[in-house]
């Protein structure tokens, strides 16, 4: 490890957004498409060699088993050009985070470069059965709901995630995220039932209300960990007059993306994607809770896996976006009771790789007496499945380093972040409790009196 007490980014809460405007700027939003996509030219002479981006690289600040964004992506581009399997081994240690190229100042697009790098090196070497596994949660999450508590305490059992680092390589300094005792899917029916029983029932087959057209994203961390946090989008759309509709998907296919499994990948995203076009040509909006969901879906999938989003991409957004947008349309006039609580924010690396600011700020703004304080520290450092990995988890760990020390900083308890991944580490590291923003705002409008 090489310097990992170096910091990269401005004083925690140097900025206070406890009424803030999406750093994205007046008009950005987080639809589909809004930042650039699907663009195959790599036009490596684009790249200056500024090595801005090993600047700001999160893995190279911490350690010198990673080549960095710019030896990995355009030096090492040129080459495979000609021969697809000139890959440097350290193309393993990239978290896919893309801070390379939100910061490059040539459109350089390094972390896509990077990507395509590992899964050419993944299908010349293979991958160990671990990230095989670690790949796809939909599976994992649907078996540890048959039995959850079960499943809860063998991951929290030391000799059995001692065993599970010797033998499969699973990091045993991270505990596993806890799985739900009731998958969303099974709380979404039975939260259904419940208001058709008492007479609320939907206006149409599709189950959607004010003349609304809405399908939830919920993700696989919603649908097998935090299933609270989908109940909370339904009580929060139906408090706005929209009751959305819910399908089971599967993984949508970052973790395989992540580990360079392509074509894994491409398996689960055309599985989402039978599932997810009728209502896209059916004129749904989608929305979602995930930063990384919406980036794979909206524009990864694109980009990388060549699968096409029946050409609707803008018709993706995140729930923050809808409900402004609904705001802005004068439908949104609900007043949320106050919250007197002061929390930090942690944005996603995703979040911010979409260029669109974080809009869950200005929806916690219409929250009174809710402080809550930008802790500006950089990636989390846990990258989904990245940190679970015994010869990374040092790695993500000294990433995180940055997190804990503005939360001890600010001293700060508990937290705000739209990433469960993000909200796993940061529990991990300092202990908060960390919610997603919808469930704040769910809160405030319960106290309110105002739920569906
Ligand atoms: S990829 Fe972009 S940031 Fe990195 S060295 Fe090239 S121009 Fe600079
Ligand atoms: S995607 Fe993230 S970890 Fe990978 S090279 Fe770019 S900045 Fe570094
Ligand atoms: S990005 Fe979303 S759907 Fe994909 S693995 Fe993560 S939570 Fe699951």
């Amino acid at each position: 490890m090489s310097g990992m007490d170096k910091r990269d980014y401005p004083e925690p809460g140097a900025e206070s957004i406890a009424r803030p405007a999406s750093a994205g700027g007046a008009g950005a939003t987080c639809a589909g498409g809004s930042a650039a996509q699907g663009s195959h030219a790599y036009d490596l002479d684009n790249c200056i060699k500024c090595t801005i981006c090993l600047a700001h690289c999160p893995v190279s600040r911490v350690t010198d088993k990673f080549a960095g964004p710019k030896q990995n992506g355009p030096d090492l581009e040129r080459f495979r050009l000609l021969e697809p399997a000139a890959v440097h081994p350290s193309i393993v240690y990239c978290t896919g985070c893309r801070t390379c190229e939100v910061v490059c100042p040539s459109g350089v697009p390094v972390a896509a470069m990077n990507s395509r790098a590992k899964a050419q090196y993944v299908a010349r070497y293979g991958a160990p059965l671990r990230d095989r596994l670690l790949a796809t949660p939909d599976v994992a999450g649907r078996l540890a709901t048959l039995a959850p508590g079960l499943i809860n305490r063998l991951g929290r059992s030391n000799w059995l995630r001692a065993a599970g680092e010797k033998l499969a390589g699973v990091s045993a300094a991270l505990p596993l995220p806890r799985y739900a005792d009731r998958s969303f899917p099974v709380l979404y029916r039975m939260w259904r039932r419940e208001r058709q029983g008492a007479g609320v029932n939907s206006r149409s087959s599709h189950g959607v209300t004010g003349g609304e057209k809405v399908l939830y994203y919920p993700g696989c961390y919603v649908n097998y960990n935090q299933p609270q946090i989908g109940l909370a989008v339904l009580d929060v759309l139906v408090a706005s007059g929209v009751e959305a509709r819910v399908e089971e998907f599967p993984c949508c296919g970052l973790p395989a993306i992540s580990a360079g499994l392509y074509d894994a990948a491409r398996h689960k995203g055309e599985e989402t994607l039978r599932l997810l076009k009728p209502y896209l040509e059916e004129g749904y909006r989608v929305v979602t809770t995930c930063p990384s969901c919406l980036f794979t879906l909206s524009q990864k999938y694109g980009e990388l896996l060549g699968l096409d989003l029946a050409g609707r991409p803008e018709q993706i957004t995140d729930i923050f976006t809808y409900l402004l947008e609904l705001k802005e349309q004068g439908r949104f006039s609900l007043n949320p009771a106050p919250l007197p609580l002061r929390l930090a924010y942690h944005q996603p690396c995703h979040q911010r790789a979409m260029g669109c600011g974080s809009p869950s700020l200005d929806v916690l703004a219409l929250i009174p007496e809710l402080q809550v304080v930008d802790l500006a520290a950089g990636c989390c450092g846990l990258a989904g499945t990245y940190g679970f990995k015994r010869e990374k988890y040092p790695v993500s760990r000294a990433i995180g380093e940055n997190v804990r020390q503005a939360m001890e900083q600010l001293a700060l308890s508990e937290a705000v972040t739209e990433c469960g991944m993000c909200a796993l580490q940061i529990g991990h590291l300092t202990g908060a409790r960390v919610y997603h923003p919808v469930e704040l705002l769910s809160r405030a409008f319960a106290q309110a009196g105002q739920k569906g």
